[in-house]
């Protein structure tokens, strides 16, 4: 049976366009702003937790457990939609240190103001955090809650459908005529960091006609490291969801990761200045600011791309030291 779903999101998101962002990106360019999916709770990550709180919720979880990066807006969205359902969250956050920062803020602001309870935790530990969730788990239930694991950015098939209903989604704006003609784009174009975006993407998009082909910009870890991830999340969706048939083709470029997670270089950086001077558009510095970068540098360019921009203004807001000149 399919996984049930809860409402959680403002949808369907717009479909926007941009004559301004087309020069400066250098084709065709149709944005589904994902950005704009909630209020504070707002990303692509709502839309898989429509998915992983419903399982949460039929389990009668009454603690929501996940970990991420110290700006994690996976962990933010968690905490936040979580909160509104009456479940309580505990986040594994990674810092460099394994200390929390001396300042909350952006997304660590907004969990702290939900009253997550959050323990950080250093990268090699970070590394086994899949063995460090149940290990929470376990904490929990012999304290007599009832706790539900999700893992790194909401990332297995469960919460990939999310993205897999974004592209029926899609396919009935294109239907409507708001991309101009009812024709699939070229290729869908996003941000990857955990890789449950790419495969929700990947099994809906040639399945619903929004494209054949989806371009998966890592902003960290390789190629060779997400084909693996979205193929294995890929065969769960497939079990889930047999009706689907084929995947769409999966083009995983890490060329445009930048000096590291999190951190964009100069150009990266210059390049969100003029997209928000020139269109209003704001993109983050960690994935949509790195992925647009990475489309603008593609050649050859595609003739009619849409571009999913998946949120992440609060980890902006936390980088003001980054780029204020
Ligand atoms: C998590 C996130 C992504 C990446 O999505 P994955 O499904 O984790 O690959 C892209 N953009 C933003 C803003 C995100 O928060």
């Amino acid at each position: 049976m399919s996984p049930r779903r809860l409402r959680l999101a403002h949808l369907p998101t717009p479909l926007w366009h941009s004559e301004s962002l087309d020069r400066l990106v250098g084709c065709e360019l149709w944005v589904k702003r994902d950005d704009m999916t909630a209020g504070a709770a707002a990303g692509n990550k709502i839309r898989k937790l429509e998915f992983l709180l419903a399982d949460a919720v039929s389990r009668r979880a009454d603690t929501v457990i996940t970990c991420g990066g110290e700006q994690s807006n996976h962990a933010r969205a968690t905490a936040l939609a979580a909160r509104g359902l009456g479940l309580d969250t505990r986040l594994l956050l990674r810092t460099a240190t394994g200390v929390g920062p001396t300042r909350d803020e952006g997304n660590l602001l907004l969990d702290r103001l939900a009253g997550a309870s959050i323990r950080f935790i250093d990268p090699p530990a970070y590394a086994e955090r899949a063995r460090l969730l149940e290990a929470e788990a376990a904490e929990l239930r012999t304290a007599g809650k009832q706790p539900y694991v999700i893992p790194e950015g909401g990332s297995n098939a469960i919460g990939s459908l999310g993205y897999v209903e974004a592209m029926r989604e899609i396919r009935e704006q294109l239907d409507l005529g708001l991309a101009q003609g009812r024709e699939p784009f070229d290729v869908v174009v996003h941000a990857c960091g955990s890789g449950g975006t790419a495969a929700g993407v990947c099994a809906g998009a040639l399945h619903f006609g929004v494209a054949p082909q989806v371009w998966a910009m890592a902003v960290c870890d390789s190629r060779d490291y997400f084909e693996r991830v979205v193929g294995r999340i890929l065969l769960g969706i497939a079990a889930l969801r047999p009706e689907l048939g084929n995947p769409a083709e999966l083009v995983v470029s890490d060329r445009d990761k930048g000096p590291a997670y999190a951190v964009a270089s100069d150009a990266q950086k210059q390049f969100i200045r003029d997209v928000l001077r020139a269109t209003g558009l704001v993109l983050d510095p960690v994935y949509t600011g790195k992925a647009l970068f990475a489309l603008s540098r593609m050649e050859p360019k595609p003739r009619r791309a849409l571009f999913l921009h998946t949120g992440g203004l609060p980890g902006l807001l936390a980088q003001h030291d980054a780029f204020s000149s």
